[in-house]
């Protein structure tokens, strides 16, 4: 039996990256998939395809997270052809770094607009379902940077920061539904987010992680896939760090 049969499940952003690997690992456990991408049409057809050839159901919708009102609408069509809604996991996020003296008003806005906004947004717009059905799990992918911080990412570790308030205060406040949130807080994982960096810069990271390489998306979709399921269903309002121990 797979640890996700039948389960209907949301993950924002999966045209690439990190939601990209999720979508396909917890379809490959019998979920059905909807997900969302905001530019990469080509990327968004192609893992519609791969995920239908799994044998699940799968519709990928175009639709911006951080938009209050297109949240909203994702989540009406999602229930409308899907009947339902078991997990949500919000993962859509961007980068904008500089330093501060050098960030721009819109670097910051952009980033706390798509990164946090869009975890209010869907969370809100899900939870009318999830508590009528009082059952449920939200997922949030934060970051390292948001437990410690970095030079040159303070836009990006606000938005991670506020993800884990936000996360443990909607954990307190559904418990009693038993509806569950939880946060993965990624370590430094090879994606496109990260392929930009100077080969130096990487290889002076992989020197401070006790496990001596970068993560792959399949390191978070393994502990997404345990939050999704019934084995963590005793766990709510936590922050898993998958880092590789560089937090340690
Ligand atoms: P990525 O490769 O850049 O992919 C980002 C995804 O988010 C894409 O599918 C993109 O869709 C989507 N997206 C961006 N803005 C959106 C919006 N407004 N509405 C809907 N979808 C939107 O990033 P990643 O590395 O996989 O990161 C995924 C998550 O993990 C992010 O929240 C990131 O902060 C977090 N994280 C990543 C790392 C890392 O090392 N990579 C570390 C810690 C945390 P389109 O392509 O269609 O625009």
């Amino acid at each position: 039996m797979r640890l996700l049969e039948g389960k209907n499940i949301i993950v924002t952003g999966a045209s690439r990256g990190i939601g990209n690997g999720i979508a396909n690992k917890l379809a490959e456990q019998g979920a059905n998939i909807a997900f969302t991408y905001l530019s990469s049409e080509l990327e968004a057809k192609k893992l519609e395809s791969n995920i239908k050839d799994k044998g699940v159901k799968c519709i990928g919708y175009k639709s911006d997270a951080s938009d209050f009102d297109s949240a909203n609408k994702l989540i009406s069509s999602v229930l409308e052809d899907f009947g339902s809604i078991d997990v949500l996991i919000n993962n859509a996020g961007i980068t904008r770094d500089n330093l501060i003296l050098r960030m721009k008003e819109d670097d910051w806005n952009n980033v706390i607009k798509i990164n946090l906004n869009s975890v209010f947004n869907l969370t809100k717009s899900v939870l009318g379902f999830m508590l009528k059905n009082r059952s449920g799990s939200i997922i949030n992918i934060s970051s390292v940077v948001g437990l410690k911080g970095n030079a040159g990412q303070s836009n990006y570790a606000a938005s991670k920061s506020g993800i884990i308030g936000f996360s443990k205060s909607i954990a307190l406040e559904v418990g009693s539904r038993n509806i569950r949130c939880n946060v993965v807080a990624p370590g430094f994982i090879e994606t496109e987010m990260t392929d930009s960096l100077s080969d130096k810069y990487v290889d002076e990271w992989k020197q401070k992680i006790p496990l001596k390489r970068l993560g792959t998306t399949n390191d978070i979709a393994n502990t997404v896939l345990f939050l999704s399921s019934d084995l963590s269903s005793y766990i709510t309002g936590q922050v898993i760090p998958v880092c590789g121990g560089m937090l340690t």
